[in-house]
């Protein structure tokens, strides 16, 4: 049975030296995965990376909502460099522009949600110039405030506007409403550990609810470990473990639901080349 996580950061400092490790163990076991970037730093890595392995490592390029903002741990923030990140797009092995998007859920010290909205609106929109004119796909990123869904809805309208034309939105954890909304502009819709651990029920309903071609695995790898390993280190082996609820979910078996994403995230991704 071959995965495909369409969504991991193995670059990750959690993971210290012994990334190649993880990365070994994909390969060994059949997991393609995206390392995704979030920075110029990890994004310039993720080419190098993908440059250095064969088949079934792939990168994507672009700047978090975080580091537009300065919203995470260590408010680090960068400006977005278009220039740089549609250089590395030009290589063969990176598929997506992102992860990008919007993140309203921790608004920095010295910043309300307007100015984090603003800078944010302004860099999501570059990337989604920069996904069509690179031909890549757009990995989006969305973490509503609490308690509401303002990052999802803001992210629809931007998109309804300015349609970026191959969408992935990544851990999916929005109403089934919202992700039906997704699917009418023709994005794909990515699942992750949180299915196995969600208790509001609305991952199951979206899970449910997505057409067969248009929903992929991924792990957000090291973040969001599925059960049996929550609460630990993830990495794109525990993939499986995502797909097995889905499975349960929908009512299919795990090698199905394995192809299945695996055909998906194949033809979103690797279409081109
Ligand atoms: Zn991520």
């Amino acid at each position: 049975m071959k995965f495909y996580d369409t969504h991991a950061h193995v670059n990750s400092p959690e993971y210290g030296d012994e990334y190649e490790k993880v990365i070994a163990r994909a390969e060994s076991e059949g997991v393609w995965f995206n390392n995704i970037g979030t920075n110029k730093a990890d994004s310039s890595e993720n080419v190098l990376i993908a440059r250095e392995h064969g088949e079934g490592v792939y990168a994507t390029v672009g700047l978090h909502p975080g580091f537009v903002s300065g919203s995470d741990a260590d408010g680090r923030r960068e400006e977005f460099d278009y220039d740089f990140f549609a250089g590395l797009a030009r290589e063969e092995k990176v598929v997506g522009i992102g992860e990008c998007g919007l993140d309203y859920y921790r608004i920095p010290a010295g910043m309300n949600l307007e100015d984090v909205r603003q800078k944010q609106v302004e860099v999501f929109k570059k990337h989604i110039e920069l996904a069509n004119a690179s031909g890549k796909v757009l990995i989006v990123h969305c973490r509503a405030s609490k308690d509401t869904e303002d990052a999802y809805t803001e992210a629809l309208k931007i998109l309804k506007n300015g349609a970026a034309k191959k969408i992935l939105v990544h851990s999916f954890t929005a109403s089934p409403c919202v992700c039906e909304e997704f699917l009418a502009l023709g994005a794909h819709i990515a699942f992750n550990g949180i299915i196995t651990f969600d208790k509001t029920g609305n991952s199951a309903k979206a899970v449910a609810l997505c057409p067969e071609d248009k929903f992929v695995l991924e792990t957000d790898a090291p973040y969001l470990a599925p059960v049996p390993h929550r609460g630990k280190r993830n990495e794109p082996v525990f993939v499986k473990h995502v797909a097995e609820k889905i499975a349960e979910i929908r009512g299919a078996t795990l090698a199905e639901i394995a192809d299945q994403t695996f055909e998906n995230a194949k033809k979103l991704f690797l279409a081109n080349s």
